[in-house]
C-alpha cells in the first residue's frame, strides 16, 4: 500500500458566499512526488480572494494566493529546494502547454483550471472533509499549503517572510504590467487607474523605468497622497474631477500608457479613449480587450503582468533592497484570526494590502 501521510492543518474556510470565513481544523494529504509542503508564515489578501468571498466557489473552499512560508517537506521529484528554505508562492501553470514551454506561463492554456479549479490539474483535491483547496495552486489562508516547483519562488532568508508575501500576486501584477506587458519607455506618460495595491505597484514601477509623467487616478484622497509619495507626479480624484479634462490639462492630450486596475466598466472604456496615438492600455480585470484600435493604439488584457515568478519576484526583492520599490508602505499586518476584519478594511479602502500573520518564522507548529 502506498504510504500517504495526513497533515493536520488549520484553514479559513468559505462555506457560504457573503458570510465570514471561519478558521477550522482540517486534514490535508502530504506532498506527492512533484509537490512541496510549505508551512505558511503569512499570506496577503488580494481582491480576487475578496471577490470569491462574495461569489463563492462550488461548495466549501479555502482561498488565499499570496502565501509565503518555510519548506517543511518535499516530494521525491521536487528538485532544487530543501526543508527550511524560505519561499514565496505565486500563481500556478501547467508547465506543458506551448506558452508554458516558451516562457509565458501567465498565458498557460490551463490557467483557469490551474488557479480557479480548486483541484490539482488531474482533478484531485488534497483536502479532506468535503473542503476544496489548491486555489492558485496554494490556498494560503491556512497553516500549510501544497505547492509545486512551478509556483514556488525561493527567497533570501535575510528579509521577513511576512513582508514578502504580497509579491506573489498583487505586486507582481502591477509592476509586471508596467515593466513587461506595456514595456513603458523612459520619458513617457503613464496613467494608473485605481491606487490599490496593484495600481500603487504600477506607480512604483513607472518611476523605476523613468516615466516622466505618472498620473494616479482614484476616488480615495489618502490613497492618492500615498501614490504621490511613491512616485506619481500628478493625481486625479475622479469622484470630483472630470477625468478626460484633468488628463488633458496635465499632458496637453492623452497619455502614452494606461494601467486599468479598477475593473470598473466605465474606466475600462475610458482607458481606450484617453490613449495617445500608438499608446497602449492594459486591463487587469480579466475583461476581454479590443486589441488594436485606430491610430496604432492597443488595449490588452493582462494576467499577472506577464511575469515568470521565479525571475520577476527576485528582481522585485532586489529593487526593494535598493529602496526603489518600497512596497512595505502598502502593508498592514493582521493576526490570522482577524481575517474577516482584514477583508472588511480592504473593502472599505482603510488598508491597501492586508497581510495575515499565520505562524512564526521560527520552527513552530
Ligand atoms: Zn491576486
Ligand atoms: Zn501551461
Amino acid at each position: 500500500m502506498p504510504y500517504m501521510s495526513i497533515i493536520p492543518i488549520r484553514a479559513a474556510v468559505l462555506r457560504t458566499p457573503g458570510r465570514p470565513l471561519k478558521i477550522e481544523r482540517l486534514e490535508m494529504e502530504g506532498p506527492r512526488d512533484d509537490e512541496v509542503l510549505v508551512r505558511v508564515v503569512a499570506s496577503g489578501i488580494c481582491h480576487t480572494d475578496i471577490d470569491f468571498c462574495q461569489s463563492g466557489g462550488s461548495g466549501p473552499v479555502v482561498l488565499g494566493h499570496e502565501g509565503a512560508g518555510v519548506v517543511e517537506r518535499i516530494g521525491k521529484a521536487a528538485k532544487g529546494i530543501k526543508p527550511g528554505d524560505h519561499v514565496v508562492l505565486s500563481y500556478q501553470s501547467c508547465g506543458h502547454c506551448r506558452p508554458c514551454r516558451t516562457g509565458h506561463p501567465a498565458d498557460c492554456q490551463r490557467f483557469w483550471e490551474a488557479n480557479f479549479g480548486f483541484a490539482r490539474l488531474d482533478g484531485t483535491n488534497a483536502l479532506h472533509g468535503g473542503v476544496r483547496g489548491h486555489f492558485f495552486g496554494q490556498s494560503s489562508f491556512a497553516t500549510h499549503a501544497l505547492i509545486t516547483m512551478r509556483n514556488l519562488v525561493k527567497v533570501p532568508k535575510s528579509l521577513p517572510l511576512e513582508l514578502l508575501a504580497p509579491l506573489g500576486c498583487g505586486m507582481q501584477t502591477g509592476a509586471g504590467t508596467v515593466m513587461n506587458s506595456l514595456a513603458v519607455r523612459a520619458g513617457s506618460s503613464v496613467a494608473v487607474f485605481g491606487a490599490g495595491s496593484v495600481g500603487l505597484a504600477a506607480v512604483m514601477a513607472a518611476r523605476i523605468v523613468k516615466a516622466k509623467t505618472i498620473i494616479a487616478v482614484d476616488l480615495n484622497d489618502s490613497r492618492l497622497k500615498l501614490a504621490r509619495e511613491l512616485g506619481a507626479t500628478h493625481s486625479i480624484n475622479n469622484r470630483w474631477s472630470d477625468l478626460a479634462g484633468s488628463i488633458k490639462a496635465i499632458t496637453g492630450g492623452g497619455v502614452d500608457y494606461i494601467v486599468e486596475s479598477t475593473a470598473d466598466h466605465d474606466m475600462e472604456q475610458s482607458a481606450a479613449e484617453l490613449l495617445n496615438p500608438d499608446g497602449k492600455a492594459a486591463l487587469l480585470s480579466g475583461a476581454s480587450a479590443p486589441g488594436r484600435l485606430p491610430g496604432g493604439r492597443q488595449v490588452l488584457s493582462v494576467i499577472q503582468g506577464d511575469a515568470v515568478p521565479q525571475k520577476f519576484i527576485p528582481n522585485l526583492i532586489k529593487l526593494y533592497q535598493e529602496g526603489r520599490f518600497p512596497f512595505d508602505r502598502l502593508v498592514k499586518f493582521y493576526d490570522f484570526t482577524q481575517i474577516n476584519r482584514a477583508i472588511a478594511d480592504s473593502k472599505q479602502g482603510a488598508t491597501v494590502k492586508p497581510v495575515l500573520r499565520i505562524s512564526n518564522e521560527g520552527n513552530v507548529r
